[in-house]
This record gives C-alpha cells, sequence and structure tokens, in this order.
C-alpha cells in the first residue's frame, strides 16, 4: 500500500520508472498524459479542450486537469494506493491534491524526484531529435515542455521537500540502476510507514 507521486523533467525516463515501480507495489499506474491523450483518441470533450494546449507542448488548464483527476481518483482501483505520473505539475494542482487527500485522510507516502541536470537534458534530446529526423514545430513542442517544467513544475520540489515527503533520486545510468535506487528508496519509506 504507497501512495506516491513522480517529479521529473520531460526526458527523465519517468514513465518507464512509473510502470516498474506501480508493478512491482501492485498499484495502478495513473498517467495524466495517457489519460488526456486516450480522451484525445475518444474524442471527447475533454480531449477537444486538451489537443491544442498538448499539441503545442504547453500545460493543460489547471481546473481540467483537476477534474479529471478527482474523477480518476475516486475509483475503486484507488483504494489499496497508487502513483500518480505527470500529476501534480502545478502549485495550484498540488494545492487540490492535499485538498483531497486531507479530506479523505489519505496521506502521500512519498513523491520521487528523478534528477537529470539540464546539460543532459538538453543532450538527451538533442540526441532524440537527430535519431528521429524530428520536424521543427515536434522540436519547438519538446523545448516549449521544458520551458513549462522550468516555469511551472520545477518548484514543486520545494513545495514537497518542506513536507518531508521528497526524495531525489540520481536519473542518470542505465534505466535498470535508476530502478535499482527507486526501489531502494521505496524500501526505505515502506519500512517507517506505521502499519494501516
Ligand atoms: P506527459 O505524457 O506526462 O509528458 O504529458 C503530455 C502532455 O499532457 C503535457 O505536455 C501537457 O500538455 C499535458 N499534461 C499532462 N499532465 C498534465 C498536468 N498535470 N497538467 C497540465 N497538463 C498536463
Amino acid at each position: 500500500m504507497l501512495r506516491l507521486i513522480l517529479l521529473g523533467p520531460p526526458g527523465a525516463g519517468k514513465g518507464t520508472q512509473a510502470t516498474r515501480i506501480a508493478t512491482r507495489y501492485s498499484i495502478p499506474h495513473i498517467s495524466t498524459g495517457d489519460i488526456l491523450r486516450a480522451n484525445i483518441e475518444g474524442g471527447t470533450e475533454l480531449g477537444l479542450q486538451a489537443q491544442d494546449y498538448m499539441e503545442r507542448g504547453d500545460l493543460v488548464p489547471d481546473g481540467l486537469v483537476n477534474e479529471m483527476m478527482v474523477d480518476r481518483l475516486a475509483a475503486d482501483d484507488t483504494e489499496g494506493g497508487w502513483l500518480l505520473d505527470g500529476f501534480p505539475r502545478t502549485v495550484k494542482q498540488a494545492e487540490r491534491l492535499d485538498d483531497l487527500l486531507g479530506r479523505r485522510g489519505e496521506p502521500l507516502d512519498a513523491a520521487l524526484y528523478f534528477d537529470v541536470s539540464t546539460d543532459e537534458l538538453t543532450k538527451r534530446i538533442a540526441g532524440r531529435a537527430e535519431q528521429e529526423g524530428r520536424p521543427d514545430d515536434q522540436e519547438r513542442a519538446v523545448r516549449r515542455r521544458l520551458d513549462e517544467y522550468f516555469q511551472k513544475t520545477a518548484q514543486l520540489t520545494d513545495f514537497y521537500r518542506e513536507q518531508g515527503l521528497l526524495h531525489d533520486i540520481d536519473a542518470v545510468g542505465s534505466v535498470d540502476e535508476v530502478t535499482g535506487r527507486a526501489f531502494a528508496v521505496l524500501q526505505e519509506v515502506s519500512s517507517r510507514m506505521p502499519p494501516r
């Protein structure tokens, strides 16, 4: 039973690690990016509203994303814990989540921060663009996503550090190495949790 959020810039490998952690702890992997993309594919109202922001690499407005997450966290499969990948991404979203969890008496157990230096990120993104022959508008959207991260999401590490919930994980290395570091941190977190 764990309630976790993952933080880190685009390109830190969060999604891959999220899948591994969720499998290991048998908790649902809730990715806001995946839910939004499914809504776009399904042509829902939410998908229509989110599409332009996502294509540009901008964040989708807080109101839409918060409502979507309140609904998702009300589902039965969340009773034994969950892992949020891609939420919260702004202080407003983090406050909404705190408020919801406070009301339910379900505290967050940990926020894992996948730490990659800006130099390393720029290298990874440039490498990927070259390999994939990314068109200009896609390249622009990637850069825009990074800008959004530094302007709006990076400050969440302080938000959770102040609550004593943040755990830094060095995200440079092989996928397996990073998973090993994440599992070690989570073992420590679980061992300190009171039984419930
Ligand atoms: P991701 O797959 O997590 O990289 O998300 C892809 C895109 O979905 C982002 O670039 C945003 O446009 C949008 N998105 C995902 N999660 C959020 C969020 N918590 N708040 C706002 N926009 C989001």
